[in-house]
């Protein structure tokens, strides 16, 4: 089924509709014994990034996880499911994570195992563009099939997070963030994000497309109806697909970007081919990208180095909304945020704008502070 993409339409989460919808997917596409050989173990990746619920849209919907679950459970009983969220990789974190995103009750569910070996393995990447070498967690990569089941929306660092950018979750906890910060330019990230894809040698992705996110990235986008679900071997195809589907160009993603340069995938939105329904009637009007962070891109970095605080954005904890519970203070890569007197605090001159630490927050506590030059732009004139 190489390239091949089914797309179908799916209006909002109901159980049943969703399991109609999945069994659909696997259907156009010859069946789950197309994806997963009989007995064979197959560990099922989701999105689970963080400790929210479901209904935030930030994370895979249970429903659509057990739908594949039980389609997979048709040919094997050994299917693992989880993640490796944003954090540290403990057994600790990854029950919370669980218990809130859903991912535990899918399991109590369809009686699959949830994901808690923390083991980590280093997977040689020779055609590597940013990294040969990748540390990925080894209960993902070492199983039969790695099936990704992912979410499509918004990111403030890459523009749009879907079915490539899922398997960036294979990178174990923190190593996460420590990667992050040996890359720092989204173009050098999207490079690591393209290689860790590879490396993780996933071989099949269904998105949830049926509750996308707009605007500026997770935790402060806003949720939006694309009414989809789509699957295939190929993740970027999907994404291509994808980009289409939300009225949005190819360069809008930077990970399809990074991967049409490198040769992996075509140029443009509309290579793959779709089976199932017309793609034209899913087509979204006024999906908004993430509010653009950095100004001047095309100016060399020494020069908005040294004027950082003309050209970019950067986050800014709120006072009254932090709890100075400490995540982002812990998951930022370069160590730019102190707590002091109950806030979070960021370093201007530490931080790279990645913006992990608003995606991260679970309290919704970090807003932007918009560079000099965009606030004088608003400025009225007199
Ligand atoms: S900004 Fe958010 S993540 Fe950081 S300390 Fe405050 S509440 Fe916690
Ligand atoms: S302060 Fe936030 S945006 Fe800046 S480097 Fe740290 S995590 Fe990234």
């Amino acid at each position: 089924m190489q390239d091949l993409i089914a797309l179908v339409g799916c209006e909002d989460y109901d159980e049943r509709e969703v399991e109609e919808r999945v069994t659909r997917a696997f259907d156009l596409l010859g069946g789950v014994e197309n994806v997963v050989g009989r007995g064979q173990s197959a560990f099922v990746k989701v999105n689970a990034v963080m400790a929210v619920a479901p209904e935030t849209g930030i994370v895979t919907n249970p429903r659509v996880t057990a739908a594949v679950i039980r389609q997979l459970k048709k040919v094997t009983d050994a299917v693992v499911v989880g993640d490796s969220p944003g954090g540290p990789y403990n057994r600790t974190l990854l029950r919370r994570v669980y218990e809130k995103t859903g991912v535990a009750d899918v399991a109590r569910e369809t009686g699959a195992e949830l994901a808690y070996g923390t083991g980590t393995v280093e997977v040689s990447l020779p055609e590597g563009k940013a990294l040969k070498r990748i540390t990925l967690c080894r209960e993902m990569v070492e199983a039969d099939r790695l099936i990704s089941v992912s979410k499509f929306k918004t990111h403030r660092y890459l523009n749009l997070t879907g079915p490539i950018k899922n398997l960036y979750g294979c990178v174990p906890g923190l190593t996460k963030f420590v990667y992050h910060s040996r890359f720092e330019k989204p173009r050098e990230f999207a490079d690591l994000v393209v290689d860790v894809h590879l490396a993780s040698g996933a071989s099949f992705h269904l998105v949830d497309a049926v509750e996308v996110i707009d605007g500026d990235g997770s935790k402060r986008g806003d949720k939006k109806r694309m009414g989809v679900i789509a699957a295939g071997d190929n993740a970027f195809a999907l994404e291509a697909l994808l980009v289409r589907l939300a009225g949005l160009r190819a360069s809008d993603s930077r990970v399809l970007s990074a991967a049409v340069e490198r040769g992996i995938c075509p140029e443009g939105v509309d290579w793959p081919s779709v089976l199932g329904e017309e793609t034209e009637q899913f087509v979204m009007s006024g999906f908004r990208l993430p509010e653009k962070t950095t100004f001047g891109e095309r100016i060399p970095a020494s020069v908005t180095g040294h004027l950082s605080r003309a050209f970019n954005a950067i986050p800014l904890p709120l006072a009254g909304k932090c709890t100075a519970c400490g995540t982002c203070a812990e998951v930022c890569p370069r160590g730019a945020i102190a707590l002091k007197s109950g806030l979070a605090r960021v370093d201007r001159s530490r931080c790279i704008r990645c913006f992990c630490c608003s995606e991260l927050c679970e309290f919704q506590a970090i807003g932007l502070r918009k560079p000099l030059l965009a606030r004088l732009a608003r400025r009225p004139t007199i």
